[in-house]
């Protein structure tokens, strides 16, 4: 990476509202489309997407090292199996196109087939999910889950802190934010039930967190150490793991989470690089006991990202229900894709591992409804006067998150998900 990309002084001829998540210093990459014409690759800036398609047809991206068929794309796959290398010079050429360094874009007289204003444009899923695992890797949440649900004086299970506890779950069920979803219908039996019941989900929650997507990684037999890891991953999102708490507590033994899991999952639709995050890295919480050799990391693998969730009732305003920070993990990004192919486990290009629940270690900063209502014992008041212990029909999620540092602001945008009733 060049270091004028992140250097917090550089400056965009294109206009930036201060509070945009989308400044000189981020470039996130996304596939939108407007009007009828296909899907493309776009970055954002400012309130505008920049059309990589129209920006490479008109001769201003390098030609050697790309085709029209990178930019015009369903996907970002094809782009991404280029790799790390590539995908750093791309967002510094595009980065640079976009400063007051450069005049080239700036006096282009075809600003009408290249920027666009965002709020006018449809976006879409950014990459065909490869495999998604989820791990879980906040020691808040699984502390909080395991006092709730086990022994408060061993909430934590015996291979917590040796393991980047994770799970393989469905990437087909992967959908972009905004797109809507029904509660789910499911097996659960009620703690004082005799017998188990059927219908729809009484108890559906979110899990914050993030999750990152990787460029091709090694075959199969092969490891990715802590120290490569970062060669492997392009970005992060916003992530919505959407979990149905009754139908998880009657399924999940012994094999783990299913059906409580696979209705759905939200991403929000930028993906933001690693390349861009670099300069929010601070250090991780101590590790006691000492991790095993492939496990241990040097310099900082934790990531500065304020996060909130808000609730907004149908017919009502929002309420911002938890403030949190992907600082809070235990295992970082790099710790989890060692783990995940320490066995040998291949990775390829948009495999997607989610976080985990990021809870901070105050109430306010829970990263679940199950933590925030504790169990449905502690409800929430929303700004309109109603409460809830869990999501209701009609109801809005809404995940935002950035990072900020030296007066630059990178971030996500958002992943907002409307729960319809049960069919
Ligand atoms: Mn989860």
């Amino acid at each position: 990476m060049s270091n004028k990309t992140n250097d917090p002084s550089r400056k965009s001829w294109i206009d930036i509202p201060a509070d945009s998540d989308f400044t000189i210093q981020n470039i996130p990459f996304g596939i939108f489309s407007y009007a009828d014409k296909p899907k493309r690759v776009g970055v954002a800036i400012g309130d505008f997407v920049l059309d990589l398609s129209a920006l490479y047809d008109l001769g201003y991206l390098d030609i050697n090292a790309f085709s029209h068929d990178h930019f015009e794309a369903e996907y970002l796959n094809q782009l991404m199996k280029l790799g790390k290398t590539a995908l750093t010079k791309l967002r510094d050429d595009v980065a640079y196109l976009l400063s007051t360094e450069c005049d080239d874009l700036k006096l282009s007289t075809k600003h009408n087939i290249l920027l666009f204003p965002i709020d006018q444009v449809q976006m879409h899923l950014p990459v065909k999910v490869g495999d998604y695992t989820d791990f879980y890797s906040s020691e808040d949440h699984a502390r909080n889950v395991g006092t709730m649900f086990r022994d408060p004086n061993n909430a934590l299970l015996p291979n917590w802190k040796h393991i980047p506890v994770g799970y393989h779950g469905r990437s087909s069920s992967i959908i972009l934010s905004g797109q809507e979803i029904h509660r789910p219908k499911g097996q659960m039996k009620p703690k004082d039930a005799e017998q188990p019941s059927f219908g729809p989900c009484k108890l559906l929650d979110f899990e914050l967190e993030m999750a990152f997507v990787t460029f091709d990684g090694k075959p199969l037999g092969q490891s990715i150490s802590t120290e490569e890891a970062e060669e492997y991953i392009f970005g992060m999102m916003l992530f919505n793991d959407w979990s149905a708490r009754d139908i998880q507590t009657w399924e999940y033994v012994p094999l783990g989470p299913f059906l409580a899991k696979n209705f759905a999952s939200s991403v929000s639709p930028w993906v933001v690089t690693m390349d861009a995050l670099e300069p929010f890295k601070v250090p991780g919480p101590i590790q006691e006991p000492k991790v095993f050799p492939y496990l241990e990391y040097s310099g900082n693998k934790n990531i500065d990202i304020n996060l909130e969730v808000s609730i907004q009732p149908e017919k009502g305003p929002e309420t911002v229900i938890s403030k949190s920070n992907y600082k809070h993990m235990y295992w970082n990004y790099a710790q989890q894709l060692a783990h995940h192919t320490i066995n040998g486990c291949n990775i390829n290009v948009a495999d997607m591992m989610a976080s985990g629940t990021i809870s901070g270690p105050t109430p306010d900063s829970y990263g679940s409804m199950l933590e925030l209502s504790w169990r449905g014992t502690k409800p929430l008041k929303m700004n309109d006067g109603s409460e809830r212990k869990f999501i209701h029909d009609l109801d809005t999620v809404i995940m935002r998150g950035h990072a900020e540092k030296d007066g630059v602001r990178v971030g996500f945008g958002e992943v907002s998900t409307k729960v319809l009733p049960a069919i």
